[in-house]
């Protein structure tokens, strides 16, 4: 299944290209289909799903194929952090359909209020807004919220949490009765129900069920350089006291390669992958399993299913493309109440899958930067986000295109 399927604007699915999103995730592949025709829906999902795309993609579909265009979509999230990263992800799918959006948030000075409100005087297709701001415009009277088609509530949760229930009721006494309605929210208390009764018709629902890393697992990451991820891995062999690890890289070449630089310097490892014949698999396996064979080296395809007991250390040469793909790969360790580690190696380039998988399990992992022989680090950068990221890739890839 790809973006395609769901016949979006050419425009549209020109600009997923250029951003390098090919495959839908769980949760796009069921609520687009949905928000396109139309329906209510409450959603259960968290961050890392790539649920906003879920709903700026159809939204956006439906807005390239309006007419007359006035204020059409409104989102409102808890913090302006958020509002500020889902207004990133609009600019960077509109670029070719040339749809307009507005964040509107608190905080700042009067300067900040003024921008806002000169913003919203020149008009935009999609306003993006914490909901104690949205109030504070609606009630200087510097928004028309009559014609607005599509709202959409995200962390719904989160924002009933700080208390703005009510703030949301008032928002919605000035969208039209005849809307469609979208709630998002990464939990499901009774509170959201009483919500969703209150301003939903009809809702279709979806959940997209996140498994957590075992307890017993430590998550580390190491800030390195390509050329020294070789070195480390060395080197936490040859310190650490692991009897049975699980090196995951991104793609078969990369296995194959590692497996003879491995060799190289006297690592007794074994690649596994699907140009292995069926008994060399088994075999490889028996061995691990019996603790014959210290290191293993795979793709994801170890990472789904291999039960074996015991393994301690589980290596991510490459930060897996897919954040769930990180669960699965570090929950070979530690398995059934026992302890183990989970080691990360995270190139720059790699720094922004990483926070995707940080914001996916809900916490941050220490990073230990990793100097190379010149005594040069590579530094992490804790904003790293749609922000500057998104864009640089989206730049570059339209770039690359247009070459
Ligand atoms: P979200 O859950 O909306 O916060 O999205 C998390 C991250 O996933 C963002 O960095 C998105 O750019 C990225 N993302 C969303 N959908 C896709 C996709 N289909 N392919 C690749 N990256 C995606």
């Amino acid at each position: 299944m790809t973006f395609k399927d769901f016949n979006l604007n050419q425009q549209l699915l020109n600009g997923l290209d250029a951003m390098g999103f090919s495959k839908p995730t769980p949760i796009q592949l069921q609520a687009i289909p949905l928000i396109l025709a139309n329906k209510d829906l409450i959603a259960c999902a968290q961050t890392g799903t790539g649920k906003t795309a879920a709903y700026v993609l159809p939204i956006l579909n439906k807005i390239a194929e309006t007419e007359n265009r006035n204020l059409n979509t409104l989102i409102i999230a808890p913090t302006r952090e958020l509002a500020l990263q889902i207004d990133q992800q609009v600019e960077g799918f509109s670029y070719f359909i040339s749809a307009s959006s507005i964040a509107i948030y608190g905080g700042g000075d009067g300067s900040t209020w003024d921008q806002q409100k000169k913003a919203l005087k020149e008009g935009a297709d999609i306003v993006i807004a914490t909901p104690g701001r949205l109030i504070a415009q609606l009630q200087a009277g510097d928004m028309d919220l009559s014609q607005v088609q599509h709202l959409i509530l995200d962390e719904a949760d989160r924002m009933l949490d700080m208390g703005f229930f009510d703030d949301i009721i008032k928002i919605i006494s000035y969208l039209p009765i005849q809307r469609q309605t979208l709630l998002f929210s990464a939990t499901m208390p009774p509170k959201i129900r009483t919500l969703a009764n209150k301003i939903l018709k009809n809702p279709e629902e979806i959940s997209i069920a996140i498994s957590k890393p075992a307890e017993g697992i430590l998550q580390l990451a190491y800030l390195v350089k390509d050329a020294q991820k070789v070195g480390l891995v060395q080197l936490l062999l040859e310190k650490g006291n692991f009897s049975s690890v699980i090196i995951f890289a991104s793609t078969k070449e990369n296995v194959k390669k590692l497996d003879s630089e491995l060799q190289a310097i006297n690592i007794a490892s074994k690649a596994f992958h699907s140009d292995l014949e069926q008994p060399e698999r088994e075999s490889i396996m028996r061995d691990f399993k019996a603790k014959r064979l210290q290191v293993i080296i795979g793709t994801d395809i170890l990472s789904r299913g291999i039960d074996v007991e015991g393994i301690s250390l589980v290596i991510n040469f490459d930060a897996p493309p897919d954040p769930e793909d990180y669960i699965h790969r570090i929950g070979r360790t530690a398995r059934a109440a026992t302890k183990g580690t989970a080691i990360t190696f995270i190139n720059l380039k790699d720094q922004q899958k990483f926070k995707r998988i940080e914001s996916l399990i809900g916490k941050e992992i220490p990073k230990i930067p990793v100097p190379d022989s010149q005594g040069d680090m590579i530094s992490y950068d804790p904003e790293v986000n749609l922000g500057s990221t998104f864009k640089n890739r989206f730049r570059k890839n339209i770039n690359k295109k247009s070459n």
